[in-house]
């Protein structure tokens, strides 16, 4: 979107920056090689807006689905669907990235892990993943999320979350007062990793 350029085989080293929405759909698609309507939308474009070309787009979802369908399936029933997110089937339209408060408005159906987890993950399972993370959060850092997650605060939750998974920073991005984007999120810790 704003002329960043990744190329697939880097892909796989920018996973780090995805945040948890993206992340958990990412996750769903290596599990079961496939994904539902909406949460191949969501990621879909998500990878557009980090400049994912729709070549190596149609690579992406190829590497996946093809463990599970033939070729020919794949190329009738999903190619028109990414093509279509770059605006080159249907209505022509370059969509855009969904927004934050556009992924909390989605809702996606329980086996479907599009959507924002902040909203759609039930606590035990939002506090397993904190858990589980690499930067191990202190006690108070777990409340804290988890309260903000329950009060319905998803962005100023992901914006925590960002800044307890992006340690080492003078001034954390929690100054700020909410993550907007999923782009954005991505785009400052692209920066983070620099
Ligand atoms: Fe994704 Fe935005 Fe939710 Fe963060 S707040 S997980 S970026 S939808």
């Amino acid at each position: 979107q704003d002329g960043t350029h990744i190329e697939f085989d880097e892909l796989k080293n920018k996973i780090k920056s995805f945040p948890l929405c993206m992340k958990l759909i990412y996750e769903k698609l290596i599990q079961d090689h496939h994904l539902k309507h909406q949460g191949r939308i969501q990621l879909g474009l998500f990878l557009k807006g980090i400049g994912l070309s729709v070549h190596d787009s149609i690579r992406f979802w190829k590497q996946e689905f093809l463990k599970k369908m033939t070729e020919k399936d794949f190329e009738k029933d999903y190619i028109y669907g990414i093509k279509y997110n770059y605006g080159l089937e249907g209505k022509r339209v370059n969509w855009s990235p969904y927004s934050c408060p556009k992924i909390i408005g989605l809702k996606p159906a329980p086996d479907d892990f599009s959507g924002c987890p902040f909203k759609f993950l039930s606590t035990h399972n939002f506090k397993q993943i904190l858990l589980n993370l690499e930067q191990k959060p202190n006690e108070e850092q777990i409340n804290e999320l988890i309260s903000l997650k329950e009060g319905g605060h998803c962005q100023v939750a992901c914006q925590r979350y960002w800044d307890l998974v992006h340690p080492g920073l003078d001034e954390p991005l929690n100054k700020l007062s909410g993550i907007e984007h999923p782009n954005s999120y991505f785009k400052y810790s692209e920066e983070y990793y620099e």
